[in-house]
């Protein structure tokens, strides 16, 4: 046993936990990160749970089975036409995999290049903040003057139909079939569920989605919810609402699942399940006998608003602990504690954290839904546009969805943006921006906006906003 010293000890590297590391590290201070990720090879990466198997590979599957998709459903409206479409989901996998082997490895060069210590192994938080690290070598005790516990989460199992790990899956085996499943079903009609029941669905499965919730996707604004759906159920997602699964079970080749829809018990045969429920945090073995960080009921670790706990120096950021369990909050919490840790002022506006869903269309949100303005009883006006009615939109044959922004009433600023619509996800980065510098809807209605663009539908609906607008005029 060898002792090391740091001014940070990050535990997990993950999105939160690797930007804490390399924040630190520019700031000045000695900074180590320990993971434990091992890939289906046996193979150390970091990058965590976003990287490996969760953002970056389902973004790359979605991709090329959206232009699978197009190439059958949309080039002959263009005026091309392919002959002997093939589909080769094995080529599919390894352009995946590469992306992940090129991402997961550049984090190694960055903590070269960055100076931050990489131990690829198990880290576990000791008293008086001492880290134990255990790896193939063997094991070490850091001490660090700060700790950063960064551990992420994994996927929720469900008693009534647990994984086998071939025909009741998870996330993670799900982004890796190697042909594509005939009947597909899927319990949860979450973000997870919706991108995978996508990818799938474009390739050929017959997919049916159970949801136990009457309502679909609940925290999102209700319109757009509606508009969205309307347009993943045209694409063959066979998604049923007020269905409540109550077990699986292995049938030969088939697995036979039960649910309750209507008051009425219910059957579906598929020949995969994937468990798409949600994700719990993780903090299995991280803590030492002597140390004391609060975890609340559900497992996460408690902290303050800028990710304290109530151990001195010892901080959590990311999915272990609360907010949305997005790849981006948990970076900025990472970022922000190792600003702080070194001295300087830090937080994150947990109000403009944007959402993304990205299925074709795209869904993306930032702020509060018209529900929620709704129920807090302030006055707002709303203004919606049309991507049917957007030049770009129609150029690109994906005129589906729109544009909706909330703003206040009276004093005019932005409260929400909800979009639904050709990539969705990039075009709430301006609404983000404008939320963060408390633009007002006058303020996107009087900036520029390229023609033409999609974008011109963020400035339309802020025209409407205010009533002013005239519909069907973007050409
Ligand atoms: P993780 O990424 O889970 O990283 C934690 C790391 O810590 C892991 O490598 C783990 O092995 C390691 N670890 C745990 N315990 C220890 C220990 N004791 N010692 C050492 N190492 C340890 N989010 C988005 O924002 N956008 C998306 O498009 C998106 N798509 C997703 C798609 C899928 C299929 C999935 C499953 C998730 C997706 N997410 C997405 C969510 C995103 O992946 C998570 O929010 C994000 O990875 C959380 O980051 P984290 O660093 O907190 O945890
Ligand atoms: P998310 O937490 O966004 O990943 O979504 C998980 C979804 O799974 C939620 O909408 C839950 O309502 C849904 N869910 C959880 N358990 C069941 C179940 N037994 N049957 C059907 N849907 C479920």
């Amino acid at each position: 046993m060898s002792d090391k010293n740091f001014d940070v000890v990050v535990i997990g590297g993950g999105p939160a936990g690797y930007p804490a590391a390399l924040r630190a590290a520019q700031l000045g201070l000695s900074a180590a990160c320990i993971d434990d990720w091992k890939n289906e090879e046996g193979q150390r990466l970091f990058g965590g749970t976003c990287l490996n198997v969760g953002c970056i590979p389902s973004k790359a599957l979605l991709e090329s089975s959206e232009l699978y998709h197009r190439a059958h459903t949309e080039f002959a409206v263009h005026g091309i036409h392919v002959g002997g479409l093939g589909l080769d989901v094995e080529a599919m996998q390894a352009r995946k995999r590469g992306i992940v082997k090129q991402l997961t490895t550049g984090i190694e060069a960055m903590f070269k290049a960055g100076g931050v210590t990489g131990f690829k192994g198990r880290g576990k938080l000791l008293a008086g903040n001492r880290v134990e690290v255990t790896t193939d070598a063997g094991v070490e005790v850091l001490t660090a003057q700060h700790v950063v516990l960064a551990t992420g989460s994994v996927p929720v199992e469900l008693s009534i139909a647990k994984f086998d790990g071939r025909r009741i899956v998870d996330s993670t085996d799900a982004l890796a079939f190697t042909d594509v499943p005939k009947r597909l079903g899927l319990i949860g009609a979450g973000v997870i569920g919706l991108e995978l029941g996508s990818v799938w669905r474009r390739l050929g499965s017959e997919v049916v989605i159970l949801e136990a919730l009457e309502t679909f996707l609940p925290m999102a604004d209700q319109q757009v919810a509606k508009e969205a759906l309307r347009h993943l159920k045209k694409q063959g997602l066979d998604i049923r609402l007020g269905a409540k699964v109550t077990g699986a079970s292995l049938e030969g080749n088939a697995v036979n699942v039960r649910y309750e829809m209507g008051g009425a018990a219910q059957e579906l045969v598929v020949d995969v399940l994937i468990v798409a429920v949600g994700r719990r945090p993780v903090t299995t073995g991280l803590f030492g006998a002597d140390v004391k960080v609060p975890v609340d009921q559900r497992g996460f670790i408690e902290v303050d608003e800028q990710c304290r706990t109530t151990v001195p120096n010892v901080w959590a950021v990311g999915d272990v602990v609360r907010g949305p369990m997005l790849a981006h909050k948990g970076m900025e919490e990472g970022v922000m504690v190792a600003e702080l840790i070194a001295g300087h002022a830090a937080q994150v506006n947990y109000q403009t954290v944007p959402a993304i869903i990205y299925t074709a269309p795209e869904i993306a949100w930032v702020g509060k839904t018209e529900e929620e303005v709704k129920a807090s009883g302030r006055p707002y006006k709303v203004g919606t546009f049309p991507f049917a009615a957007n030049g770009r939109a129609k150029g690109m044959q994906q005129t589906a969805g729109l544009v909706k922004l909330i703003a206040d009433q009276e004093h005019d600023d932005v409260l929400g943006v909800h979009i639904v619509g050709p990539l969705a996800g990039e075009l709430i980065g301006e609404a983000v921006l404008a939320m963060e510098f408390s633009a007002s809807a006058e303020d996107i209605q009087r900036t520029i906006h390229a023609h033409p663009t999609l974008s011109e539908a963020l400035h339309e609906a802020s025209l409407a906003a205010d009533k002013r607008a005239i519909h069907g005029i973007n050409r």
